[in-house]
């Protein structure tokens, strides 16, 4: 899509990440359009259709998706009823062979009321606020994102550097802004590829469990993903295609890993230690750090007693090996979270036998397309038609912005030895119905698979049916009791049983509590980064922690978003938070920017009073959502909207400068 009057894309051309909203022309017959829209996500192709002809009257009230709430599962085609459905087909159909006959157009700019309305057709009404957050996730006009200034706006910014500490997406996010901006950064990556957990997760069946579409760069918008859900080597591709086309790979240092940070307080520049693969340390200066090191990527093995007495090979599910035996093997799979629902339907069929070791089962979320590719009209609409892509994130975006959340919160009014609300015990009897019917055959089961605790106190996981049908194998043992210890050959549980096994896979999770762990941080007055949070690391938005000066955080503390939303999201408003607050300090001569205790805390106050109110803190069950004090110190506790508001500007109130 050309957008003539995009200023940012006309000062920096290469900036225009818009390759992905190109399409093939269109010589399809009738018919054969017809039959792709049949296949259409339909409230996104009205739009996109309306938007690149011109033609409102696909936008009508009567097309226009009323978007029910949320429970379980989402409604198909936005809620639209089958009379409603059927009108858009027709509709979408006539738009697209008139759009065929005209010889497929490239559309130009669409006027801002075409837009505006475009917007107003997708939303529920009255969500007027939300305008914003959703025109920056549309990326019209064509990177609005990307910083309203540059170096050359400041003498004072010639010799600044940037060290951003690694490169999953929101490392690579921060690389394209600062690039964007024209300052000198590098990117520290520990391992030998870009990628973050993308490229270190390859373990059998390891895809993504969010909307394809919406976990994606809202500056570099992928028409053709093939599925719903995809598997890691598209994901690490695509991302591998960001690095490239945004020009950051000259700044991306492989195989350093930054094991210290000092500030000196007299220059106003963070020491920066890393070390690459030999072991070899070297010492950088730079004025400004930006952590992007992910939350879940420390891999936690249990310390179970008896451990290294195994015989057999034992191996984390985030540090897979790809020569650990599994064919005819006895296989243990200790965890039953994302990881391990992904892990064991995967594998269970070349195993000579699964032993499953639960502690307390996820509640499963029915998502029948879970492992299927789009429809094949879908794919072949999103090849054809000119911001078909686009639209439909934005649609995925949309449902994310309200999401779940509704469903964990607490009703202090609410009697119930489980659920928390009225809406909660809803999803709940949704989800036990589900349940119930995957396991009407083995009723034996039931009772084991069936969670104590309300959906939403920990992660949900996606089931289209699979790990059901693993569990109801043959060669698959659900155990259930705990682990006692481990000898040469087995695992021991609670009950006196001995589990004969070859394999442990440890499935069971990060060491999300030790955030930046293990990176050596001293702030100001000496003071080490850990020391101060004592196991219960806190920030500013996530971001900054008063006498840590010019460092920021991206996935940092009480930012994650669990039932709402995506981590990409989050990293983005993060990142161009950070280029505000550099571009305040540059346009007023400061040198060092440290947030205020006093701020820091009265926001810390309101991200726990906000958490009190959800699923997770009423409930007692063990979750990466919360530190070791059981504090919840990972989970954003409130809308996307709510986060995109206080960092979409930057007030510098909270903060003092030198
Ligand atoms: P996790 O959700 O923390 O699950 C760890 C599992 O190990 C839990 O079932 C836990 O049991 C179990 N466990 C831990 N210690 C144990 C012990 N001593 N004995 C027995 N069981 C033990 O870890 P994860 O599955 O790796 O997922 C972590 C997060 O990463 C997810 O929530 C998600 O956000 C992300 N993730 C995303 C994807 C994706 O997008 N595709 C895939 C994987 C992971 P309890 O439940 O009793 O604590």
């Amino acid at each position: 899509m050309r957008l003539k009057n995009d200023e940012t894309a006309m000062r920096n051309p290469e900036t225009r990440l818009d390759r992905f909203d190109r399409v093939a022309p269109i010589h399809a017959s009738d018919d054969e359009i017809a039959r792709a829209v049949a296949d259409a996500e339909l409230p996104a192709l009205l739009t996109a259709l309306a938007v690149i002809t011109g033609d409102e009257s696909l936008l009508a009230d009567e097309l226009k998706p009323p978007s029910p709430s949320m429970t379980a599962r989402i409604a198909p085609q936005g809620g639209l009823s089958a009379e409603a459905q059927a009108k858009a087909r027709a509709a979408a159909t006539r738009a697209l062979i008139r759009y065929r006959d005209a010889g497929c157009p490239e559309p130009g700019e669409p006027s801002a009321q075409l837009l505006d309305r475009a917007v107003r057709f997708m939303i529920k009404s009255g969500h007027d606020e939300c305008m914003d957050l959703l025109r920056h996730e549309l990326n019209l006009p064509v990177d609005v994102g990307a910083p309203d200034w540059s170096v050359a706006d400041f003498p004072a910014a010639a010799g600044i550097r940037v060290a951003v500490i690694g490169s999953g997406f929101a490392g690579i996010t921060a690389a394209h802004r600062l690039r964007q901006a024209g300052l000198d950064f590098t990117v520290f990556e520990k391992n030998s590829e870009v990628g973050g957990v993308w490229w270190e997760n390859t373990y059998p069946g390891c895809r993504l469990d969010t909307p394809n579409f919406a976990y994606s760069l809202s500056f570099a918008q992928k028409q053709d993903w093939q599925q719903h859900f995809s598997q890691q080597p598209e994901i690490l591709k695509y991302i591998l295609d960001v690095v490239d086309f945004t020009g950051i790979r000259p700044h991306i240092r492989c195989d350093a890993e930054v094991c210290k940070l000092a500030f000196d307080e007299a220059r106003a520049l963070w020491r920066v230690s890393s070390r690459n693969k030999a072991g070899q340390e070297t010492e950088e200066d730079f004025h400004f750090v930006i952590t992007a090191m992910g939350l879940l990527n420390r891999p936690s093995i249990p310390d179970f007693k008896g451990l290294e007495s195994f015989k057999g090979r034992i191996i984390h599910s985030a540090a897979w090996q790809d020569d650990v035996p599994l064919e005819g093997q006895r296989v243990a799979l200790i965890g039953t979270g994302a990881s391990a629902f992904q892990i064991g339907p995967e594998i269970y069929r070349q195993v000579e036998s699964l032993s499953v070791f639960q502690r307390n089962p996820p509640w499963m979320l029915p998502t029948p397309t879970y492992h299927d590719d789009l429809k094949p009209g879908m794919q072949w609409l999103l090849r054809h038609v000119p911001s078909y892509g686009r639209w439909f994130r934005f649609w995925q975006v949309w449902i994310g912005v309200e999401g779940r959340l509704h469903l964990v919160e607490v009703d202090p009014q609410w009697q119930h030895p489980v659920s928390v609300s009225e809406a909660n015990e809803t999803l709940r009897q949704e989800c036990l119905r589900t349940l119930e019917a995957q396991f009407a055959d083995r009723p034996d089961l039931l009772p084991q698979v069936t969670p104590s605790y309300p959906p939403g106190a920990k992660r949900m996981l996606r089931d289209n049916g699979t790990w059901p049908e693993m569990l109801k194998s043959d060669n698959v043992t659900l155990v259930t009791d705990g682990i006692s210890h481990l000898s040469e050959h087995a695992i021991h549980t609670s009950d006196g049983r001995e589990h004969p096994v070859d394999v442990i896979i440890c499935a069971t999770g990060f060491k999300a509590a030790d955030f930046l762990y293990p990176l050596q941080i001293t702030g100001t007055g000496g003071q080490d980064l850990h020391t101060h949070w004592d196991g219960d690391c806190r920030a500013y938005l996530g971001i900054t922690v008063p006498g840590f000066p010019n460092f920021f955080m991206t996935s940092g503390p009480n930012t994650g978003v669990v039932v709402n939303g995506s981590a990409i999201f989050f990293s983005e408003c993060q990142v161009e938070y950070v280029l505000r607050g550099i571009k305040y300090m540059l346009s007023h001569g400061h040198r060092a920017i440290d947030v205020q205790p006093g701020p820091y805390v009265d926001y810390n106050a309101w991200i726990d009073q906000g958490n009190t109110t959800k699923a997770w803190a009423v409930a007692s069950v063990s979750s990466w959502y919360k530190n070791r004090a059981g504090r919840a110190a990972q989970t954003w506790p409130f809308g996307l909207l709510d986060y995109w508001n206080l960092t979409s500007g930057f007030d510098a109130a909270p903060y003092r400068f030198s």
